[in-house]
């Protein structure tokens, strides 16, 4: 089934493909899809309203099934940010680099006992404006000192998953897209669509 990837972010893309290969889904940028290049306004105060809005602002546009993913870190000792505000953490200059930085500055001093966090994912499946699917999934974790690991992005090498002793940053493409927050939700969706066969 070719389904357009709503998301530019090339990390995300290559790691939905990677996770919804094996799911015969073939993942189409929004380019390849004839999609104009636009932004949207991930204004939503969950990671369900921005990810349905991805899903749907692009299935408007090109009438093919869309999948999005709005997803994020939430900080326990933050009260959940940043949260849907993870992109722009650092503000709309910002990048992965300046947020990792605003975060580690926020938990400086930080018992590690207080430093837990998840990731979390919310997949939006638009096949047409009535046919909608949405799955969450989540990860938990810690937030380390310092950053450790040049794999993946944003994050990731601030963030130990729960059972490992390495980031996100450090573990390997296989081993983050078999516990991701990402990997889960594509895993709950891919149940939800063996059930509509
Ligand atoms: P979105 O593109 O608006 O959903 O923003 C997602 C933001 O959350 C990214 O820019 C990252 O800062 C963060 N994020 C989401 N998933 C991950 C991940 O798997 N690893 C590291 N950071 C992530």
């Amino acid at each position: 089934m070719k389904v357009v990837a709503a998301t530019q972010n090339k990390h995300k893309i290559e790691e939905i493909h990677a996770i919804t290969a094996p799911f015969g889904f073939e993942i189409v940028s929004r380019s390849d899809a004839g999609v104009p290049d636009f932004e949207i306004d991930e204004d939503g105060g969950t990671f369900e309203e921005n990810s349905l809005k991805k899903a749907m602002e692009i299935h408007k546009v090109c009438g093919l099934p869309t999948i999005a993913d709005d997803s994020g870190l939430m900080v326990d000792f933050l009260d959940g940010a940043p949260g849907v505000h993870s992109a722009r953490f650092a503000g709309e200059d910002g990048n992965d680099a300046k947020n990792n930085e605003k975060l580690l500055k926020l938990l400086a001093d930080v018992p590690p006992e207080k430093r837990q966090g998840k990731f979390v994912s919310v997949i939006t499946m638009v096949f047409s404006t009535d046919d909608i699917l949405v799955a969450r999934g989540e990860c938990s974790g810690h937030i380390l000192y310092s950053a450790v690991g040049d794999n993946g992005f944003g994050y990731d090498p601030l963030f130990v998953p729960t059972g490992y002793e390495e980031s996100f940053g450090q573990l390997s493409k296989e081993v983050k897209n078999s516990i991701s927050h990402r990997a889960k939700a594509l895993q709950a969706l891919s149940e939800q669509l063996k059930l509509r066969k």
